[in-house]
């Protein structure tokens, strides 16, 4: 039974990241998880890219994708429970910017630009990351009514380090059931 909601819901893109431990294993597990919440679906996921750090050099290559879900959740809720799961797969946060066994951040709700201390949304540094914009243009349609599509090929074009981020490999996250693959 599909008890996924289907009305009064948002449409949401994250960026989930991995650069300690078995990388792929821990991020379709992050899907796993956020799929699993009753009030969150995973439509679509981005191919998996392998990036040089940034900021912080010394320290091992990430692996990068975005996914986009539907949600009744609010976005302080959302975020919420995306925290709720780095700390279950693991994350230790001991040095901003560094290793991290998983990191998930909000980066767009339909409908929603909110600044607070605990969330600002767009995410403030999705669009001078090539890390974030390169996985995001997998799963963000080219019709997408508010120009985020738009958006997000200017700033790919004008960006530097994009070489950093090599497609590595696809998603197989629920392909055994044939919903997703690219
Ligand atoms: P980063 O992802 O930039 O390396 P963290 O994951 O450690 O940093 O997040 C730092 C803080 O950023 C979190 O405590 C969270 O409350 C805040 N934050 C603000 N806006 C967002 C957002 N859109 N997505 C994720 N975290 C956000
Ligand atoms: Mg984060």
């Amino acid at each position: 039974m599909n008890t996924h909601p289907t009305s009064g819901t948002s449409e949401a893109y994250i960026a989930l990241g991995a650069n300690l431990g078995d990388r792929e294993a821990t991020l379709m597990e992050a899907l796993n998880r956020l799929n699993a919440h009753p009030e969150i679906e995973v439509l679509r996921c981005s191919r998996l890219y392998e990036t040089d750090p940034v900021g912080y050099l010394d320290q091992p290559c990430f692996v990068n994708m975005a996914a986009a879900m539907r949600t009744t959740l609010k976005p302080e809720a959302l975020l919420t429970v995306m925290q709720h799961i780095e700390l279950e797969l693991g994350r230790e946060r001991k040095i901003r910017f560094g290793p991290r066994t998983v990191d998930l951040d909000l980066l767009w709700v339909e409908g929603q630009n909110i600044d607070t201390p605990l969330l600002t949304l767009p995410h403030p540094r999705m669009m001078e990351r090539a890390f974030v914009l390169v996985p995001l243009t997998d799963v963000v349609p080219e019709g997408e009514s508010s120009g985020l599509y738009r958006r997000t090929q200017e700033a790919l074009i004008s960006m530097s380090g994009k070489e950093g981020v090599r497609y590595w490999k696809t998603c197989n996250w629920r392909s055994e059931s044939g919903l997703f693959e690219n």
